[in-house]
């Protein structure tokens, strides 16, 4: 398989080729066309995978395709993750991903001033990586919502949950719109995993490398 076979947009794929990447990890062969399609994605995998292009990549065509406007306070695609460190990472590959697309990226993480993170975030962004104690401290505080989430992606939910997410995810899963596209990761699937997809998912398509 190679990207373009997947149904990838050109700018998406000038990037990847910028990155050099010249085939699509299995997790990326199985998850894009699905996810291009618009359902919701179950990926059971590890770090190293290459995961985070997976629910990237196709996401950004999406944003591309729906074209909707910077919302204001708010954002289009959520990507909750368990660590700094990990939202860090991946928020600088929707930067990379989107390079050509012109989607705003920002991400807010746990010790680091919250009075930066609202001004940040006043006028919105397209992409936003948060942890989810910081996004929910934000959401309190009314300096931001979850009204035009249209993609949410939960990764490494296993370790959030391991950090004591679990209240958290509760919460958020309230806040988003029912109508919108939801890509769950986690490495390992127990009980308490199963019941949050059961939550946040309708029908995912599943993916296990
Ligand atoms: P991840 O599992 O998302 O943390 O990705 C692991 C590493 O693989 C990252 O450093 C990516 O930049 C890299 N990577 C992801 N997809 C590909 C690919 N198709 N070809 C080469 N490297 C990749």
């Amino acid at each position: 398989t190679t990207f373009d076979q997947l149904g990838l947009s050109q700018p998406v794929l000038q990037a990847l080729d910028m990155k050099g990447y010249n085939e699509p990890t299995p997790i990326q062969a199985q998850a894009i066309p699905p996810v291009l399609e618009g359902r919701d994605l179950l990926g059971i995998a590890q770090t190293g995978t290459g995961k985070t292009a997976a629910f990237m990549l196709p996401s950004i065509d999406r944003l591309r395709e729906a074209d909707n406007q910077t919302p204001f306070k708010s954002c289009r695609m959520l990507v909750l993750a368990p660590t700094r460190e990990l939202a860090g990472q991946i928020a600088q590959s929707a930067k990379d991903y989107g390079a050509m697309a012109g989607l705003k990226v920002h991400s807010i993480v746990g010790g680091t001033s919250v009075g930066k993170d609202r001004n940040k975030l006043h006028r919105g962004t397209d992409i936003l990586v948060a942890t989810p104690g910081r996004l929910l401290d934000l959401i309190d505080q009314k300096a931001f919502k979850l009204n035009a989430v249209e993609i949410l992606v939960l990764d490494e939910a296993d370790q959030m949950l391991d950090l004591g997410f679990i209240h958290a995810l509760r919460q958020i899963n309230d806040l988003v719109p029912a109508e919108r596209q939801t890509l769950f990761f986690s490495a390992t699937m127990p009980k308490q995993i199963q019941e949050l997809v059961g939550k946040y998912c309708r029908n995912p398509v599943k993916v296990s490398v």
